[in-house]
C-alpha cells in the first residue's frame, strides 16, 4: 500500500518536502478486521494544525505518522460479520491507499442515497460545520444581513445557502471574480465581494448598508479588520476557522495591540462571539442528514466539488487549499 507521511514540521508556510510517499506491504487481517481499499480522501484547512507540535483541540500527527484525514473506502477484504466485500464505508484512514480497521469507527454509506463523495463535504463534516454553527450560534432571522468569508468553499457556500433558506440576506466573500460569480450566479447569494480588491472595505460596507447582523467567520486577517467595524448591535459571530493565520506560529500577532479596541466593541455592541468545533454537536447530526438531505434534492442547496487524481497530488493540492487554489470542497480521488 501507499500512504503519505509527515516527514518533518513545518515552519510557517509548509511545502512539499514536509511530506513523505512510502510504500508498506498490506499484512493478513486478524478476526474480526476488514481492510479498507480508499477511493476518496478528503483534504481538509484542519490538517495544517495537525502538522505542529502545539497545544490544540486534537492531537499533531507525529514525525513519520501517516497525514490524518476523512475518508470513503470499499471493503476489500473482511472477516468481520458486519461488513461484506464492496460495502462502502465513512472513515478516518487518512493519506493512505488501504487501512485496516475493526469496524467500530465506520459509517455505512448508501451510494444510491448520494454521491459517495458527498459524505466528505455537503453531507459530511463540512456541511454539518456550516449546520451547527448557523443553528447554535449564528441563528440568522429574515430579514438580517448575514456575512460569511471563503463563501464559495465547502463550509462557507452551506453557510450562505442555509441562511438564505432561514430567510437571511447574505453577502459572500471570496477570492477572485469566477468563485464571486459563481456564489452570486448559481448559489443565489444577495452580493459577492473579492476580498483581492484594493478597496475591499468600502466594498462590503455598501454592500451592507444596514450593517451585519451575524458573521460566519472562515478567515480571520484583512477579512475580519473590514467586518469588525460594520457589526451591529447584538450581532453574532460564529467563529470558525481562521484560515488566514494557521501558517503563523500560536503567539504570532499583528503589530499593535487590538484587543483593547475589541473588546470594547464586544461590550458596547452587546456582541456575541463564540468559537466552537463541529464534533461538540454531534448529536445533532440525525437533524443535519434530514434537513440537508430536503434542501439538496429540492435544489435549494448545491455543491462543488474540486477533485484532484492520485494520492500523490496530496500534498500539492493541500498547500493550494491554504492559498486558496481550491475552488470547491477539496478531495483526492486515490482509486476508482
Ligand atoms: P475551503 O473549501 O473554504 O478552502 C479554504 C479557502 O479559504 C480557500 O479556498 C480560500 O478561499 C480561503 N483562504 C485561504 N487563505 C486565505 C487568506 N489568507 N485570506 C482569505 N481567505 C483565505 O475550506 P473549508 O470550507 O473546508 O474550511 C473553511 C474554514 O472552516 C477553515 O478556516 C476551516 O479551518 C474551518 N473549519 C472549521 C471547522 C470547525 O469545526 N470549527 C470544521 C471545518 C472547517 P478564497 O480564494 O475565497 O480566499
Amino acid at each position: 500500500s501507499t500512504r503519505i507521511v509527515l516527514a518533518s514540521r513545518p515552519s510557517g508556510t509548509p511545502t512539499a518536502a514536509n511530506f513523505r510517499l512510502e510504500q508498506e506491504p498490506v499484512r493478513d487481517l486478524a478476526e474480526g478486521e476488514v481492510l479498507l481499499e480508499i477511493l476518496y480522501l478528503s483534504l481538509d484547512p484542519y490538517m495544517r494544525g495537525r502538522m505542529d507540535d502545539a497545544k490544540s483541540y486534537a492531537k499533531p500527527v507525529d514525525i513519520g505518522g501517516v497525514m490524518e484525514g476523512g475518508t470513503v473506502a470499499r471493503i476489500a477484504r473482511s472477516r468481520n460479520t458486519a461488513f461484506n466485500p464492496g460495502d462502502i464505508v465513512l472513515s478516518h484512514s487518512g493519506w493512505q491507499s488501504h487501512a485496516i480497521s475493526d469496524g467500530t469507527a465506520l459509517r455505512k454509506l448508501d451510494p444510491e442515497a448520494a454521491p459517495i463523495t458527498t459524505a466528505l463535504g455537503i453531507l459530511g463534516m463540512t456541511g454539518f460545520t456550516a449546520y451547527a454553527g448557523l443553528r447554535n450560534i449564528g441563528k440568522p432571522k429574515a430579514g438580517e444581513t448575514l456575512v460569511v468569508a471563503a463563501a464559495s468553499g465547502a463550509v462557507g457556500s452551506a453557510v450562505g445557502q442555509m441562511a438564505k433558506i432561514f430567510g437571511a440576506r447574505v453577502v459572500g466573500i471570496a477570492g477572485g471574480p469566477e468563485k464571486c460569480d459563481y456564489i452570486r450566479k448559481k448559489l443565489g447569494f444577495d452580493a459577492a465581494i473579492d476580498h483581492h480588491s484594493s478597496d475591499f472595505p468600502a466594498q462590503l460596507a455598501d454592500a451592507c448598508p444596514k450593517g451585519i447582523d451575524v458573521y460566519f467567520e472562515n478567515v480571520g486577517g484583512h477579512v475580519w479588520s473590514a467586518v469588525f467595524p460594520l457589526l451591529n448591535d447584538f450581532a453574532r459571530v460564529p467563529v470558525c476557522g481562521l484560515i488566514a493565520h494557521y501558517n503563523e506560529g500560536p503567539s504570532a500577532s499583528s503589530g499593535q495591540d487590538q484587543l483593547p479596541t475589541a473588546m470594547r466593541a464586544i461590550l458596547r455592541k452587546s456582541l456575541t462571539i463564540r468559537g466552537f468545533i463541529q464534533r461538540e454537536f454531534t448529536d445533532q447530526r440525525p437533524d443535519f442528514y434530514r434537513e440537508a438531505g430536503t434542501w439538496i434534492s429540492d435544489g435549494r442547496l448545491k455543491y462543488k466539488e474540486d477533485i484532484v487524481d492520485g494520492l500523490e497530488n496530496a500534498p500539492e493540492a493541500f498547500l493550494g487549499l491554504l492559498e486558496g487554489r481550491n475552488f470547491g470542497k477539496l478531495i483526492v480521488r486515490v482509486a476508482s
